[in-house]
């Protein structure tokens, strides 16, 4: 009796979507890398990222390994400073002028 081999469907090796606080903007990203969409560090230490702000107020954020590979290309000065590095920190708990549970 053999059984067609079984396709191992195995998760995306992604960290869960967990929120996360980009420093210097004071602002919360919610999904990962807007490149290769891994997530951010989960580790509280967070991690390098680059933003990239497209148009008025549109930010872009990118893993540390994407944004290098993103900023070896950038040509002119004046794009260039749409760019900036960043940290990222996952963040665990609830703001906390959500209420008191
Ligand atoms: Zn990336």
């Amino acid at each position: 009796m053999a059984e067609p081999a079984k396709v191992e469907v195995k998760p995306e090796v992604k960290a869960p979507n967990v929120p996360h606080l980009i420093v210097n903007r004071a602002e919360v990203v919610l999904e990962g890398c807007s490149a290769c969409g891994n997530g951010f560090a989960a580790n509280p230490q967070g991690e390098r990222a680059l933003t990239a702000v497209v148009g008025d107020n549109n930010a872009y954020m990118f893993c540390a390994h994407c944004g290098d590979a993103i900023m070896g290309h950038v040509q002119s000065d004046s794009v260039r400073q749409r760019y900036a590095w960043d940290w990222v920190v996952p963040l665990k708990g609830a703001p906390m002028l959500n209420g008191k549970k």
